[in-house]
């Protein structure tokens, strides 16, 4: 890979690490002076069950799944405290980004972790039963603190999920852009552009958003086979109104 060209990919720092007061120790390990990576973005986010849906979509179907939703979404380290469930997003840019993060953050698996890279993020994390509704165990629960996009493909279509242009500053923009020429709404799992009581704001015109995302919502409105989902289009949006 081409060292000098600069990249960018998503990092989730998640519920377990705040819960055990690791984001200092996390965002020490991403600094620059470690990484050579630049903050581009960052965020807050009650995660809705539907953007944790959507973030791990590759994975629906597995036996971990729900569990996935709910441990991104922060119900499973603070079940009874909603206004604490936060995963911290970030964007960071620069050269090799991607390899860069994934190898400070270790193996997926925290045994994995303290074996093969002992002192990476996830070497941390915490490994626990997995139990269904009638508390037999059906595998393991993988606390592992932090994510970070795979690869460029993962690293678009991730960082376009949990962020508008408007959230990155815009010489670091990386991707196409346009400026949105109508109002669209979100109801009842339809994309409408004139406004119904109950429907929830996406984008008004002037705003700047993902060129992806404005044909997407234009499919989606007139009814099309779009290439991306509607869910994937509006969490985003929904983060900022209501868990
Ligand atoms: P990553 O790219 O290293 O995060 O790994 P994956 O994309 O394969 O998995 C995404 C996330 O799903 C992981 O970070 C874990 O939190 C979780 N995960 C992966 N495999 C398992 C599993 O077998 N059991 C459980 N409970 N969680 C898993």
């Amino acid at each position: 890979m081409d060292v000098n060209k600069n990249e960018q990919t998503l990092v989730l720092i998640k519920p377990d690490a705040l819960k055990n007061s690791l984001t200092g120790y996390v965002l020490s390990q991403l600094s620059e002076t470690h990484t050579g990576l630049l903050f581009a973005a960052s965020k807050i986010v009650n995660v809705s069950s539907m953007l944790a849906r959507e973030h791990y979509i590759e994975h629906d179907g597995k036996v971990f799944f729900s569990y996935l939703i709910r441990y991104l979404s922060g119900v499973v380290h603070y079940p009874d405290d909603p206004w604490k469930r936060r995963t911290i997003a970030i964007v960071y840019h620069g050269p090799d980004a991607i390899k860069k993060v994934r190898e400070i953050a270790g193996p997926t698996h925290p045994h994995d972790a303290r074996d093969q890279k002992p002192g990476c993020i996830r070497s941390l994390g915490t490994i626990a039963p997995l139990t269904d509704d009638t508390g037999k165990v059906v595998g393991q629960r993988i606390d592992n603190l932090i994510h970070g996009s795979a690869n460029e493909v993962d690293a678009e279509r991730e960082i376009k999920l949990w962020f508008k242009p408007s959230d990155i500053p815009p010489l670091m923009r990386m991707y196409p852009t346009v400026v949105a020429s109508k109002h669209f709404y979100y109801k009842e799992n339809r994309v409408i552009d004139t406004y119904e009581p109950g429907s929830l704001g996406i984008v008004v015109p002037g705003d700047i958003v993902w060129e992806s995302d404005w044909q997407g919502l234009n499919e989606h409105h007139r009814g099309e086979s779009a290439s991306i989902s509607m869910e994937s289009l509006v969490a985003k949006y929904i983060i900022y109104l209501y868990p």
